[in-house]
């Protein structure tokens, strides 16, 4: 299932997409999409309605975040080879774990508000998997399970917050509009295999950014069991699983984002985000 929030923001309905491409209304079911729909008990009700049975949404919506009641996000640094060695930086040795504010949530196509002050804001098409049921503690081999999906993100990074003002990373990673979600959450069953899925960025249709979710250091598995050590991941929470190469950071010269940049991101199977770049 292909699963949507839709409508103005702080406001949004639950859908989803038909085999057609048509977005249907599941308010007639559930009242949200949230942590308690996650759950395999929660996504097999919905599977069992049939998709024309529910009313058609008319015309092109805003999308919103796929999930509602999110608790936390979780970043992982560094997580390809190519962008840690476009960083300059070693490979990690175990997962480099960082938290992104929740409330830098925004919906796949909302624009990205450039915060006063700001100098070097930059893109990170990221894979995103969703929690479907409580893990603490999990090893490697039924990490999955625990996944109800997976979505698009972008994780925009202002560099010079996240590495020239203090040790941690998350004063340049939480700004409002800063966490782009969606279109959609594809359920775990429709992704065969999430360490094969290409992910692109282009920024004013230049592409910049074209990887393979194969060239991760610490595949979804892997992230899951080790933050699962750490703390407790709730229905509803995300982790973006890192970037590839090509971001601003690393280019020469280097690339930030300005008022007027549009960014067009996708990976195979979860559709594509838009953006502005606005002045905030
Ligand atoms: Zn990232």
């Amino acid at each position: 299932m292909k699963l949507v929030r839709y409508g103005s923001s702080g406001r949004e309905k639950p859908g989803l997409i038909d085999g057609e491409g048509r977005l249907r209304d599941l308010s007639v079911a559930i009242e949200d999409i949230g942590p308690a729909t996650l759950s395999p008990q929660g996504l097999n009700s919905l599977r069992s309605i049939a998709p024309e049975s529910l009313p058609r949404v008319k015309g092109r919506p805003r999308l919103g975040p796929p999930v509602a009641g999110i608790s936390k996000i979780v970043g992982v640094g560094l997580n390809y080879r190519d962008h840690a060695k476009e960083a300059g930086l070693a490979l990690p040795q175990e997962p480099i774990l960082f938290m992104k504010a929740t409330t830098s949530l925004g919906g796949p196509d909302d624009p990205i508000l450039l915060p006063s002050g700001s100098a070097k804001t930059d893109w990170e098409v990221e894979l995103a998997l969703v929690i479907g049921t409580t893990a603490r503690r999990v090893p490697v081999a039924r990490a999955l399970e625990h996944v109800a999906g997976y979505c698009i993100a972008n994780d925009v990074s202002e560099r010079e917050w996240q590495l020239e003002r203090g040790s941690q990373w998350d004063k340049g990673k939480g700004c409002d509009s800063f966490g782009p979600l969606g279109p959609w959450l594809v359920t775990a069953d429709e992704v065969a295999d999430p360490q094969a899925l290409r992910l692109w960025l282009e920024l004013n249709g230049e592409r910049m950014q074209d990887g393979s979710t194969a060239d991760m250091v610490f595949g979804c598995a892997e992230l899951v069991s080790v933050t699962s050590a750490y703390m407790t991941l709730l229905p509803g929470d995300v982790i973006i699983t890192g970037t590839p190469a090509g971001v601003g950071l690393g280019r020469r010269p280097q690339r930030f984002l300005r008022p007027g940049d549009r960014l067009r991101l996708g990976i195979d199977g979860l559709g594509v985000q838009e953006q502005q770049v606005t002045a905030g």
